[in-house]
């Protein structure tokens, strides 16, 4: 299936740009026509990560006019085994920043824009509207299914992109023209179910394999040429070498992009990839408080114990004022409950509250039956009560 232009060109090429595409201009397809719509599109890049980097690195090369990256992550040593848009001087950095400075030093021509933020449902429609196209390089299903459904309810197509191991997948999904990522996987799976890269590892050079594919396809929708990835799964296997595609159909009763659809504004992501077992549910359900809530109790005096159940390196970045280290592991032994006083009203925060509410469970049937944890953790802390202190 072949597809009109996504965007329409610009104006004109300047003579430095007609030297800098040339090999572009060259190939009939493509032209002065295809060359000026490319400067005239604007690509967000969801993560400038494994598959970020090459995405990135290949749209500023292709001379994209007006490239986005949106990431809150700081590049860490073990980021450069693939992460290839970064360099060894940029640990410690901003991975945004340090995309963008890559990006201008390949293509000065490019308007690069850094969004400096995580990406959430408060934020995604605002972040994707200016742009014609996002090119998904997420590497967690919350997030995976937050793109699809802003790109849905925004009428904008994506170019997706997964990597595991030694496996990948591609496709475009473009709710106008074809199926949805929630046509193809309705269900996250469990959680715990599916190991993250960073716990089970990813050959680096997956993510070239797989990133440009997706660059290959956003080029193709931007100017209209070809037959993109639209209805088709690409599967990628290094180790046997073989690419195939599968067809997929739109699912008519997709609760997103189907006739009838369930949801027409974004959800609670966390919550429906369900990142938390069901005993802490339950133990969260009723005993969580907002970060506001703990500001509010700290400035009435309230007889509370706050712990932070992260690791040492995480309440090094950051931490709530007043709150005891006690890390999840501590929990999980029981070593941490003789730590826990019983005449103080027991307070758990983590991240994010994933971890505060595995820990409240333990808490909980340990007999501390008042004991709360905070929803949202110190990301929560940081947006709500003290936007001044880092997150991470
Ligand atoms: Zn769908």
């Amino acid at each position: 299936m072949s597809l009109p232009p996504l965007v329409s060109p610009a104006a004109a090429l300047t003579v430095d740009e007609v030297r800098r595409y040339s090999r572009h201009l060259i190939i009939p397809d493509v032209g002065m026509t295809g060359q000026k719509r490319l400067k005239n599109a604007r690509v967000l890049c969801v993560g400038a990560g494994g598959l970020g980097s090459p995405a990135l690195l290949y749209l500023a090369a292709a001379g994209v006019g007006t490239l986005g990256v949106i990431d809150f992550d700081v590049v860490d040593e073990s980021n450069l085994q693939r992460q290839i848009i970064h360099g060894q001087s940029d640990v410690g950095r901003s991975k945004a920043q340090s995309a963008a400075d890559s990006i201008r030093e390949i293509n000065p021509y490019v308007n690069v824009v850094v969004h400096e933020e995580r990406l959430d449902s408060d934020n995604a429609m605002r972040v994707f509207e200016p742009y014609d196209l996002i090119v998904d390089g997420t590497d967690n299903f919350a997030t995976r299914y937050l793109v699809n459904d802003a790109c849905v309810l925004l009428g904008k197509p994506y170019a997706w992109g997964s990597i595991y191991r030694f496996d990948g997948q591609a496709s475009v999904f473009w709710a106008e023209h074809g199926p949805c990522y929630r046509c193809l996987y309705p269900e996250p799976p469990p959680p715990g179910m599916v190991p993250s890269c960073a716990e089970g590892g990813v050959l680096g050079v997956l993510c070239a394999s797989i990133g440009s594919i997706q660059v290959n396809e956003a080029i193709k929708v931007i100017t209209g040429i070809g037959e993109p990835l639209v209805g088709r799964l690409m599967i990628y296997d290094a180790l046997e070498m073989s690419y195939r595609t599968v067809q997929m159909k739109k699912d008519p009763e997709c609760p997103v992009c189907g006739k009838e659809p369930t949801i027409t504004e974004l959800i609670d992501y966390e919550e429906f990839c369900g990142t938390v077992s069901e005993d802490a549910q339950q133990a969260a359900a009723g005993s969580t408080i907002s970060a506001r809530d703990l500001k509010a109790m700290q400035d009435r005096g309230d007889d509370i114990f706050l712990v932070d159940v992260r690791e040492p390196n995480e309440y090094e970045i950051v931490s709530i004022p007043g709150a005891t280290l006690i890390p999840k592991g501590e929990f999980l032994s029981g070593a941490a409950l003789e730590r826990l006083p019983q005449d103080k009203k027991v307070v758990l925060h983590c991240k994010s509250g994933a971890r505060s509410a595995e820990c409240l469970a333990i808490v909980k049937n340990a007999g501390f039956a008042d004991a709360v944890h905070v929803g949202g953790g110190v990301l929560a802390w940081i947006s709500q009560v003290d936007p001044a202190l880092p997150t991470y």
